[in-house]
């Protein structure tokens, strides 16, 4: 990968992890499984590790948790409630290991306790009194929600030692049993479901009613001491055990081990043991005991040096495999899907598993009838991983693709160097379908309203053929169908008009040129900034781009080239739908008129005039490639006030040096 690769993806990765966060914190609505989250977390941190100089202080590798809903009062955590840095395997543990002693020396004892899935909390107690109850929220500022706290049978009211004046720490969670029983409800009731018991706990105390907190069956453990003035206690330990005679309920799941292997032993045994618990647990914290070792060790921004959450590996379940359902999708290929018999996997209840195609079907050796293993490892689809060959019967039934078209029964094909069958009449209803389904998506024109049950609904109702379509949808035709009253068809209509101003690349992944995902429809829309500019372009002007490799030029230009493309395109421009990028615009390195341009800069020492992260924002606008070391590859070094290392090798190989008036000069050109 190059650096602007792999800046590119540093870019994406800060995008996406923003954006499931907001989802998970902030709206207690994950759209993909803690494992896929985790590993793009992981993505990132490996490459801001291979370019310091890239990292933020506002990437989610530095942050805690989400932004505290408004509705709720803030609180400020007197002592930051801060993250815990992640091991995934042996490797991982015995590398925090190595790091701890080689700080603190051999003799560390460290305490493991079970990691509860559910929300940070926070308890203050004035005077041996429950005075206030906060969510973790960024670290920092978390939500008051003392009331639904008090809602939970096992948060003392008064402490058993009065005069206390403490605030502790700990999970707030929801049974399985209790999840259970919500869900099941919340289905009979027709209401959207909990992705899993920690969501559920976390929407049940972040609402404003605390007659709902207190229906839910909520409990807590406790786990730490945030700040607490007056106590001689000096380890972890016994901080846990001062807190359960204060009358705080806690894990009684833990354990102090003597090194790294006793912590592994007591990991493997809770592998195995973890399904028997009457609540989720989604790993192990492992914490340094002693306190003065803890401090010795300090923290980073986001999480201690002192401890690390081991994270169990994504699950396999068994389930049995009853049918093979055929999709067909808006290129036209047909994929076979596995028809489960419902089962937990990994937090949430898993029906369908997409094959794929038919070689993965044949490699695999899946027949109907099947007990198969499911996974989500990382990914958002669940995979079916293999077949239980022990549990055949005899019964089972092989399954082969068709060769006619499952919805306009025309003769599939089978493309070169592809494994799919594809439809390919352009005529086809379910690709019409998935093709305006496409087109509503959030990546694309994120019409809210007009999910897929909508667009079969309006595509069945003949009130809609293609996308121009969706801009011609009438009021009184809207009201006419079933379940859509005066406001969802007011909403829909406003969120139509709304996306008309959406940015060029939005429209260009919506109108699904094959080949083009978002990633290139924004380049697409970056370069050429608007659509006119791109119908005209040729093949070399497309491949001339970075990113736009041969095939995927010739697929634009072929696109570009059909009449109907041509009129979809002006009807869209007369109904008003933007055509124009709005993003930013790319500096051209060659057309900016300034020393700085295509330069690689770094910046070393204290500048006091102005901090360096605006120096480097204003360099990089004038076209420059601000890096974090020096090198031979360095142009300029501008040096500040006790500029050290930096500012000695940039002297030793003879490289520009500046001080801070110089640059300031030049950046007022
Ligand atoms: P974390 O869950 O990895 O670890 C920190 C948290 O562990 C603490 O804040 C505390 O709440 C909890 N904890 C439970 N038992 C504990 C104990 N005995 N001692 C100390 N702490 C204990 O970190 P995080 O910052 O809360 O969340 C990050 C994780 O959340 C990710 O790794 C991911 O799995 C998940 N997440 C998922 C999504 C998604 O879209 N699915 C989005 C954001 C985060």
């Amino acid at each position: 990968m190059t650096l602007r690769e792999d800046k590119k993806r540093i870019g994406e990765l800060r995008d996406l992890l923003n954006q499931y966060s907001y989802e998970y914190y902030t709206l207690d609505k994950p759209t993909v499984p803690d494992a896929e989250y985790d590993k793009l977390m992981q993505e990132l941190l490996g490459l801001e590790e291979k370019y310091p100089e890239l990292v933020t202080a506002d990437s989610p590798t530095q942050r805690v948790g989400g932004k505290p809903l408004e509705s709720f009062e803030k609180v400020e955590h007197r002592v930051p409630m801060l993250s815990l840095g992640n091991a995934f395997n042996e490797g991982d543990l015995r590398d925090f290991d190595r790091r701890v002693r080689q700080d603190v020396g051999e003799q560390v004892t460290y305490v493991c306790e079970l990691k509860i899935d559910g929300l940070a909390i926070s308890l203050r107690y004035e005077d041996g009194l429950f005075a206030q109850g906060a969510t973790r929220g960024d670290g920092v500022i978390g939500e008051d929600i003392t009331t639904n706290l008090r809602t939970i049978k096992t948060v003392p009211l008064r402490l058993k030692e009065g005069n206390v004046d403490i605030e502790v720490r700990g999970e707030a969670y929801m049974p399985k049993r209790s999840f259970e029983t919500l869900n099941k409800e919340r289905e009979a009731n027709g209401e959207e479901l909990f992705a899993n018991p920690r969501n559920a706990a976390a929407g049940s105390l972040r609402q404003l009613d605390p007659k709902i907190a207190a229906k839910r069956n909520l409990d807590i453990f406790l786990y730490g001491i945030g700040s607490s003035e007056g106590f001689l206690i000096d380890s972890h330990s016994d901080g846990l055990d001062f807190l359960e005679r204060l009358g705080f309920k806690i894990n009684p799941e833990r354990r102090r081990c003597a090194n790294i292997d006793e912590v592994i032993q007591f990991i493997e045994g809770w592998t195995e043991k973890r399904p028997n618990l009457p609540y989720e647990i989604d790993g192990i914290v492992i914490k340094v005991d002693s306190f003065e070792q803890q401090e010795q060790l300090g923290t980073t921004a986001k999480s201690p040096r002192w401890a690390i959450a081991y994270k169990f590996p994504a699950e396999e379940v068994m389930t049995k495999l009853i049918d093979i359902e055929l999709s067909v999708g808006r290129t036209g290929v047909v994929t076979p899907t596995a028809i489960l018999e419902p089962v937990r996997v990994a937090g949430t209840t898993v029906k369908r598993a997409s094959l794929h195609n038919e070689d993965l079907i044949r490699e695999k050796d899946i027949k109907i009838g099947d007990f198969v293993i499911i996974k989500k490892a990382g990914d958002i689809i669940p995979e079916v991983v293999s077949v239980v060959e022990e549990k055949r019967t005899g019964d089972e039934q092989d399954f082969s693709m068709p060769t006619g078209c499952p919805e306009c029964g025309s003769e599939l094909v089978r493309l070169e160097d592809e494994v799919a069958l594809r439809c390919i009449n352009p005529k086809c209803h379910a690709q019409i379908r998935e093709g305006l389904i496409h087109f509503v998506s959030r990546n694309a024109m994120n019409i809210e309203g007009l999910g897929e049950k909508v667009i079969t609904q309006l595509f069945a109702a003949n009130l809609i053929e293609d996308v121009a379509d969706i801009y011609k949808l009438d009021r009184d035709e809207l009201l006419k169908l079933e379940r859509m009253g005066e406001k969802s068809v007011d909403n829909l209509l406003n969120a139509i008009e709304t996306s008309k101003s959406n940015s060029l690349e939005k429209l260009l992944f919506g109108i699904g040129v094959r080949h083009v995902g978002a990633k290139a429809a924004k380049t697409l829309a970056q370069q050429f900034e608007t659509m006119d500019a791109l119908q005209k372009a040729t093949m070399e002007d497309l491949i001339t781009i970075n990113e736009i490799g041969e095939k995927m030029a010739e697929s634009i230009v072929t696109y570009f080239g059909k009449d109907e493309v041509s009129q979809l395109i002006d009807e869209l421009k007369f109904y008003d739908v933007n055509m124009i990028y709005k993003g930013p615009k790319i500096a051209n390195v060659e057309e900016i008129d300034s020393v700085f341009a295509g330069k690689t800069i770094v910046l070393t020492g204290k500048l006091e005039q102005m901090g360096r992260n605006d120096a480097k924002k204003e360099l990089e606008a004038l076209g420059a490639k601000v890096t974090g070391s020096v090198s031979k590859k360095t142009d300029i070094v501008i040096a500040g006030e006790d500029a050290g290392s930096k500012l000695a090798k940039a002297l030793e190989l003879g490289l520009e040096v500046w001080d801070e008036a110089r640059m300031l000069q030049e950046l007022k050109r």
